[in-house]
């Protein structure tokens, strides 16, 4: 089934990238900074997933065939495509989703993100285990393939979480179809066709398209394992609709992750780690810092100087080299954000910082925001905000806030902020979420399990715990 070709990848252009992937009678996708049209997309119908899933039923045994070194050196060959094609990719992710090309943790840091993940997924091994082997007998633990796995992703990292869900599927044997957001297919539809140069036809297949695909998708007898990425309320209505299908899942859902500052940081020297754990792709990340509680020792300090960061920090349309903050994704995220920021003055919040979008602007730009001197029960504090609004909370105690940042049925990261190392320790061990950072926030790594507790999900990524949950466990006793 495979040949692994040694020529060189070719390198895609913009307008080449673009033709291959839209539609002329498609939906319009326009450019959320400046409301101009990025292109067109074919939707598919729920007919046209269906012959998607059943192709990839058919090719799934081949795949599986494959032996672990060809698959991995594919998915090398793989990553060495989005490379050679970096430029087109973050330029289309840049137009489509909004964040900046090349500043900051943006477009060209998430292609990056996408080839680091192909290619550390490619080299993990998952090796049969002997669980024992003594005069009672023998056994080995392995993983087979799944079969066919449906990849649903979100807006705000399309291209990355796409492939964080694919490059394990595939790396395992299973054939993948993956159903992007409809907010960002181009970047997934752009993603899909650079690695179909690479990978054999028909075991990777993107299909555009609504809640009613991925509806479609999750409630399918032909998808073994889903892999769902986005919000909590979908991550439920998922799970019922897997429930008769009995489809496996792995559920990455929202997160309002708290960051404590304890009272013997430095003010000066975290501010710009507190602003990128906060601020990074505008606020739009699962896992970043959305609530944040500040000793009251340090409290005025760590605002002034997180004020001072952010208000250095430029935003604007992407292709523009200098600005490192982007727009939110799409108006209904705009409403959310400015609602919360609304509802934070009105229960007496202090803005430091922003607050006040331009009332006439093409694109959804939200500035950068910080709230300070709020109750811990406030709107902005509890709901996700997922934009670049922050609230800061006073704590007198650290029993007090560890119990205010465990208080909500989420948990998908935390961080706490400090000089001592064992006293941080001993806080990180206190705080439920998937992970804690220290002085630090949000920082994935593919060698690291990634996932969320309560209503944040259940399951992992990443490393050879996140292989294993694109496998079924098989044990072989005599
Ligand atoms: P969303 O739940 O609205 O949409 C995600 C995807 O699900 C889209 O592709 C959408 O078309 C699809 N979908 C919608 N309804 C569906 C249904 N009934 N059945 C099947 N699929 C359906 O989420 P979003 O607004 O795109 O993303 C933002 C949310 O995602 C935030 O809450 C954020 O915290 C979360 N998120 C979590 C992680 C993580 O790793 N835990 C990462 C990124 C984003």
């Amino acid at each position: 089934m495979t040949t692994i070709d040694s020529a060189t990848v070719p390198a895609l252009g913009y307008d080449e990238l673009l033709a291959a992937i839209t539609d002329p009678d498609g939906r319009e996708i326009l450019d959320p900074a400046t409301g101009e049209l990025v292109g067109r997309v074919h939707e598919s119908t729920v007919e046209e997933l269906d012959r998607a899933l059943a192709r990839a039923r058919e090719k799934q045994p081949e795949w599986a065939a494959v032996p672990h070194a060809e698959r991995s050196a594919l998915l090398l060959r793989a990553a060495d495509a989005v490379e050679a094609s970096a430029a087109a990719l973050a330029e289309l992710l840049s137009r489509e989703q909004g964040k900046p090309v090349h500043a900051g943790p943006n477009a060209l840091f998430e292609v990056g993100g996408a080839v680091a993940w192909l290619r550390a997924t490619a080299s993990l091994a998952l090796e049969p285990e002997t669980l024992f082997d003594d005069e009672s007998g023998s056994a080995v633990l392995s993983y087979d393939p799944i079969g066919v796995v449906g990849a649903i992703s979100p807006w705000n990292w399309p291209m990355m979480i796409s492939v964080w869900q694919i490059a394990p599927a595939l790396r395992m044997g299973n054939t993948v179809v993956a159903k992007p957001s409809e907010y960002t297919p181009l970047s997934v539809l752009g993603l899909g066709h650079v690695l179909g140069q690479v990978l054999p036809e028909g075991v990777l297949t993107v299909v555009a398209g609504g809640r009613e695909v991925g509806e479609a998708l999750s409630k399918h007898p032909g998808v073994d394992k889903l892999m769902f990425t986005g919000s909590t309320a979908t991550g439920k209505a998922i799970m019922r609709s897997a429930a008769d299908s009995l489809t496996r899942l792995t559920l990455e859902l929202g997160g309002n992750d708290a960051g404590i500052v304890l009272p013997d940081a430095d003010p000066r020297a975290i501010a710009e780690g507190l602003f990128w754990g906060a601020f990074i792709n505008t606020g739009q990340t699962c896992a970043a810092l959305k609530r944040l509680y500040v000793h009251e020792d340090v409290y005025d300090a760590v605002c002034e100087a997180l004020t001072e960061v952010a208000a250095t920090m430029p935003m604007g349309e992407g292709r523009d080299e200098k600005n490192v903050l982007g727009p939110l994704q799409n108006r209904a995220q705009f409403e959310i954000v400015a609602d919360l920021v609304e509802k934070a003055r009105a229960g007496g919040g202090r803005v430091l910082l922003g607050g006040d979008p331009a009332e006439e602007q093409p694109g959804y730009f939200y500035p950068a925001t910080l709230v300070a001197d709020l109750d811990d029960g406030n709107p902005l504090v509890v709901e996700e905000q997922f934009g670049p609004a922050l609230p800061i909370v006073r704590y007198s105690s650290v029993d007090e806030a560890v119990r205010m940042a465990n208080r909500l049925d989420v948990g998908l990261g935390a961080s706490v902020w400090g000089s001592d190392a064992e006293q941080v320790r001993e806080v990180a061990a206190r705080l439920q979420a998937g992970t804690v950072w220290i002085n630090k926030h949000g920082a994935v790594d593919p060698r690291m399990p990634f996932g969320g507790i309560k209503s944040s999900g259940f399951g992992v990524e990443f490393g050879v715990e996140g292989l294993k949950a694109l496998g079924v466990p098989k044990v072989i006793a005599s």
